[in-house]
């Protein structure tokens, strides 16, 4: 159990227009905080009012890049509760994240609580409009005041929100992708499958010039052959091919999407044959090609599902679906959309509501 402080704001702010949500760019009034050394363990556990992060010039990670992230969010129902989906998921991600680039873990019933803490005391701030949430944001960071490089002492962990808008304002668009074959995102024995900063980091280049060609992202090759594919931008991807869904296996560079684990349960629920596999570029080109690329899709907690419309491979555009969204990408977000929002029967126990 954490011993959390609570130190109250003294002017809470006006909540946002539900009009104007982007995403990330407002704030809740409070953030949870707690420290860790080495020799006190985990300490200092706080709810104070949401302000700047006071660093050492030292500090690790401004230096080496040791953080990590999660990203979840509180969804409004109908009958004004407020409620997670499938927080241990998140939180069980983060421990592995943290074991990867040496950073302490905590305890998951005390990551639960702080998580729970921090959302009932700013569950307010969860708009209600379709499709708006409450972006959470656990991160993690290395906090020693020294340049020496070893694995961390100090570490600071935060938990700050943001309501956010709709992902789709204007209807599911599905978007255009460009197969990346010289950047790679992330190789075996990598940090692919920890959702640390640095990962993001080093795929902007690559999103940047996908995007210079009117592209909305990158669909990631595996680092050794170029040859398997790995991941949509920041989100896994899937496909139906000849009936069959087929999605990357999780062989290390990829990060083990929640979203991704959902869609593989609703779909195998439902009688489809799922295969967690490689995929090569070589497969994929020829199922673009003798049209038995039925639908393609990522998925993340951003967007939930995001349908491509068509792929561009070396230099070749290829439409996908005629470039409109497919029947089982539709079912998806509606399903996972109706657990989230409380619209449809959540028959898995993946929510989780918050006490008022
Ligand atoms: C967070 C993330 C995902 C999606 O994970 P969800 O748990 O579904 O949100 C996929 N790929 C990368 C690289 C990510 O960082």
């Amino acid at each position: 159990m954490l011993n959390i402080s609570i130190t109250k704001c003294d002017a809470p702010k006006a909540k946002p227009d539900p009009s104007t949500l982007g995403f990330g760019k407002i704030f809740t009034d409070h953030m949870f905080m707690a420290d860790y050394s080495h020799e006190m363990g985990w300490h200092n556990a706080r709810i104070v009012p949401f302000a700047n992060i006071s660093l050492h010039p030292a500090s690790t990670v401004l230096h080496y890049g040791s953080e990590i992230f999660e990203g979840l969010k509180a969804y409004r129902r109908a009958d004004g509760k407020v409620q997670l989906f499938r927080p241990l998921e998140n939180i069980r991600r983060m421990n592995n994240s943290a074991e990867r680039l040496c950073l302490p873990q905590m305890p998951e019933e005390d990551m639960l609580q702080a998580l729970l803490t921090f959302v009932e005391m700013e569950q307010d701030w969860t708009p209600s409009a379709p499709g708006t949430s409450l972006y959470l944001r656990p991160f993690l960071f290395g906090n020693d005041e020294t340049l020496g490089v070893h694995a961390v002492h100090n570490a600071t962990f935060v938990i700050i929100a943001s309501p956010v808008g709709s992902y789709y304002k204007e209807g599911i668009n599905p978007v255009r992708i460009m197969i990346e074959d010289e950047d790679v995102r992330a190789v075996r024995g990598g940090t692919g499958y920890a959702k640390c900063g640095g990962n993001y980091a080093a795929s902007n280049r690559a999103g940047e010039r996908a995007a210079q060609k009117g592209y909305s992202q990158v669909l990631w090759l595996d680092g050794v052959e170029r040859k398997y594919i790995e991941e949509v931008g920041a989100m896994n991807v899937m496909f139906k091919i000849n009936g069959e869904i087929v999605t990357p296996a999780l062989t290390g560079s990829i990060l083990p999407g929640i979203t991704r684990k959902s869609c593989i349960e609703v779909l195998k629920g439902e009688g489809y044959k799922v295969s967690e596999r490689l995929l090569s570029i070589g497969e994929l080109s020829e199922a673009l090609e003798n049209g038995t690329l039925e639908e393609a899709w990522g998925c993340g907690t951003a967007a939930v599902v995001s349908p491509i419309g068509e792929l561009c491979y070396k230099g070749v555009q290829y439409p996908v679906n005629g470039g409109k969204i497919g029947t089982v990408t539709q079912h998806l977000y509606d399903t996972l959309t109706g657990i989230q929002w409380g619209k449809i029967e959540d028959t898995y126990g993946w929510t989780y509501p918050i006490e008022k």
